[in-house]
């Protein structure tokens, strides 16, 4: 490497850890609800306003303050610096695929909102709607001028109005396989019109009663920005991978739990959908499959996948551990597949679906 480059590379690092603190900021004051620019940065416990040398990104928390309070003591939040960190990594990563450009501009602007996004989803469960409204705009401005052109701007659409609403029928739909599963003959004689919802302080239950689904309409908008990003058939794995992005955070908790409780339900059903997922391997490379036969063994697959998921939530959720929300999840996924989507369905369709 040359002087030069390490030179750019540093700035960009910087630049990237700067606006990671501010990309704090700004979640953290969407969520209370106080301007971006007034009051300065102050402590969250004490409100004893932050000196600049405490202010650096990342250096302040590992070498100045060491992750208190000079005023009061409080631990800060580690969010702090891991998002700056984050930020000028992924900053420099995006800079090194596309170069000086206004894509990787764009990009940018793109992950930033992604960053506030998924900080926001994290700490309340709750996508803002400025939040959203940007990143459904930019990701569709990136489309249009970066992969798709302006003459498929209907495309583009498409991929949008597609994510609004496949989380509709998800939303809609895990809510009728649910709640057979939680009432049974029961009726529920709650009258929905009473349920008062209180943003602030979300009760997840009284939600889903209310609106009779299972997740919130923040999700629908995200992957209406997804879509539009990605296009529709990208749109789909990028759904896949947040399922898988979500369950490679529990499985680890998960079985662990196994060995107090007694899952029969749920080991049956993840086995089942293990042994099928073999056997279609198997017959894929032993026999040549009819295409009935592949649809068929997809949609058993499909549907114990869906099964083991909607079991898995529960007894995660019974269990007090805690599964990253659906929205951050979809996000990394769709970054992930944005810059690699080509070599990710090259191996599926290699290996997973023979074609
Ligand atoms: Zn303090």
């Amino acid at each position: 490497m040359e002087l030069e480059e390490i030179v750019i590379y540093l700035f960009i690092l910087i630049t990237g850890a700067c606006i990671g603190s501010f990309l704090n900021v700004v979640a953290l004051r969407a969520i209370s609800k106080e301007s971006i620019i007034l009051p300065p940065s102050k402590c969250p416990n004490c409100s004893a306003q932050i000196k600049w040398y405490d202010n650096i990104p990342v250096l302040s928390y590992l070498f100045i303050f060491r992750g208190k309070c000079r005023n009061c003591g409080c631990h800060v939040s580690l969010q702090y610096p891991i998002v700056e960190a984050l930020t000028a990594l992924l900053f420099l990563g995006i800079f090194l695929m596309f170069g000086a450009s206004i894509k990787t501009l764009v990009l940018l602007i793109l992950l930033c909102l992604a960053v506030v996004l998924i900080i926001t989803d994290l700490k309340k469960e709750y996508l803002y709607d400025s939040h959203l409204w940007s990143f459904i705009i930019i990701s569709i401005l990136y489309s249009v001028f970066f992969r798709y052109g302006v003459n498929n701007i209907f495309s583009v659409l498409t991929g949008a109005l597609a994510g609004a609403l496949l989380m509709e029928i998800i939303a809609r739909g895990a809510y009728f396989l649910v709640r057979k599963e939680n009432n049974g003959n029961e009726e529920d004689t709650t009258d929905v019109n009473n349920i008062e919802i209180d943003e602030e302080n979300l009760d997840i239950n009284a939600y889903v009663k209310k609106y009779k689904r299972v997740f919130g309409e923040g999700d629908s908008y995200l992957a209406a920005g997804v879509g539009a990003l990605l296009g529709w058939k990208y749109l789909i794995l990028a759904v896949a991978g947040a399922v898988i992005v979500q369950a490679l955070c529990i499985l680890p908790q998960f079985f662990k739990s196994l060995y107090d409780k007694k899952e029969f339900k749920l080991l049956a059903s993840i086995s089942a959908f293990i042994g099928i997922a073999i056997i279609y391997w198997l017959c894929s490379n032993i026999f040549s499959l009819n295409i009935f036969v592949v649809f068929a063994l997809v949609i058993l697959l499909i549907f114990f996948a869906i099964d083991s998921i909607i079991r898995l939530k529960k007894s995660v959720n019974e269990s007090g551990f805690k599964a990253i929300p659906f929205g951050p999840a979809l996000l990394i996924a769709s970054f992930i597949i944005l810059f690699y989507g080509n070599y990710i369905t090259q191996f599926l369709k290699k290996y997973i679906f023979f074609i």
